[in-house]
């Protein structure tokens, strides 16, 4: 890599340049079957012939005006949520990390405007990943990324994943403003949040005048199979949420929704924006939604979802010693490791996949969700070829 570029990241050394659906070209014309998507971004994979429309057609109309003007694509896009979802305000952003930053302000904001301005208190939990910027790395619960940054800002704490006992005490503690949460965990380990705890979690906060916020950045926008993933939960919905990632396909896209309680608190001027919302992502994220919402979408991810889950217990029935869980999902999806997964990445490379990892020794999978079963088939078929060969040659 260029040492021109802030030495932050450890890039593979292939050059991919072209995608189309699942798979990916490098320069050499390796093909690849992508199951990573930009980490949960291309929802609807590579080169989406409806994506590639709506953006070209907006560039020939006006790519940038700002906020102090109309943008009929994102009235449109706000209202077309707000209809699927139990928000009633949507806020576009350019980023997962500025959701987040906006979901802290809302939350923050309300308790304010309601007579509790000490109430500046988040509780997040541990594995927590909720973006790089200052208010996200201090809510999120991984030390690593606040280490050289300055302490960890006033009224931000995390506690044990799972730790009920914790949670119902912390919550009562008269500073707190929120509890922050991924319904499944993306970075921290592809874990699902049990459903009854985050309805448990949703009562808590209600009878402790905390607002719920969830971070659907990876796990929402189709992901698990529903447009949001708390969508399966009874009972559970937030007050606040971001998302980002999926609901762009590629291009920068995220938002912070909330109900109109939440938003009585905003003042004009009290946020904003140069990029967020502005026509060529509303453009794109218009088209997603068209796609997403067209009739039998989600029943499509949700068969493949379910292939993609047998295929996995199946390689974790296999192959005991190295598969110890798999986790996540939809089609989010862990499988926890026995050793350390980084160096089995580089090797699935070789043999033609691209997968993520996460914390807690987990190869991470986040297909786009048009993967076909019969792609979810050879990817697994290559993960089961790579187990083998480690089974088979121990030394290597
Ligand atoms: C990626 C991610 C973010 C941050 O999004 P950016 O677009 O990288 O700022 C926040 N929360 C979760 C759960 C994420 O996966």
């Amino acid at each position: 890599m260029s040492d021109a570029i802030l030495a932050v990241y450890s890039p593979a050394q292939v050059v991919l340049e072209r995608g189309e659906g699942v798979r990916v070209w490098d320069d050499k014309g390796k093909e690849y079957l992508d199951f990573i998507g930009g980490i949960a971004v291309t929802s609807l994979g590579h080169h989406h012939p409806h994506l590639v429309n709506a953006l070209k057609e907006q560039a020939d109309k006006i790519w940038h005006l700002s906020n102090m003007f109309r943008i009929p694509g994102q009235e449109r896009l706000a209202e077309r949520y707000c209809a699927e979802c139990f928000a009633d305000k949507a806020f576009f952003t350019n980023s997962g990390s500025e959701a987040i930053e906006l979901s802290l302000k809302l939350a923050r904001r309300w308790q304010w405007a309601n007579g509790a301005p000490e109430r500046i208190g988040f509780i997040s939990f541990h594995g927590s990943f909720h973006g790089r910027t200052m208010g996200a790395i201090n809510v999120g619960a991984q030390e690593k990324y606040r280490e050289g940054f300055g302490p960890r800002m006033e009224g931000f704490r995390s506690l044990e994943w799972g730790d009920h006992d914790a949670l119902k005490e912390e919550i009562t503690k008269p500073d707190v403003a929120a509890v922050m949460i991924e319904p499944v965990q993306g970075e921290g380990g592809v874990r699902e949040v049990p459903h009854q705890c985050l309805q448990g979690l949703r009562k808590l906060c209600d009878e402790n005048g905390v607002l719920l916020i969830y971070d659907e950045v990876q796990c929402g926008a189709g992901r698990t199979g529903k447009l949001f993933h708390h969508q399966w939960i009874e009972g559970a919905e937030p007050d606040i949420m971001a998302a980002a990632k999926g609901i762009g396909g590629g291009f920068p896209l995220g938002m912070a929704l909330c109900t109109d309680k939440v938003a009585s608190a905003m003042a004009k001027g009290t946020h904003g924006s140069t990029y967020g919302g502005n026509p060529m992502a509303m453009a794109v994220g218009n088209a997603v939604l068209d796609v997403m919402l067209a009739d039998g979408f989600f029943e499509g991810v949700q068969r493949v979802a379910g292939d993609l889950t047998q295929a996995l217990e199946s390689l974790k029935g296999r192959y005991p010693e190295l598969v110890e869980d798999i986790t996540g999902a939809g089609m989010l999806r862990g499988i926890k490791m026995s050793q350390d997964p980084m160096p089995l990445r580089a090797k699935l490379m070789e043999r033609g996949l691209l997968i993520g990892t996460a914390g807690n020794n987990v190869l991470r999978l986040a297909p786009p969700l048009v993967a076909t079963s019969k792609e979810i088939r050879q990817a697994v078929d290559i993960i089961d070829k790579q187990f083998f060969d480690i089974i088979s040659r121990p030394g290597d």
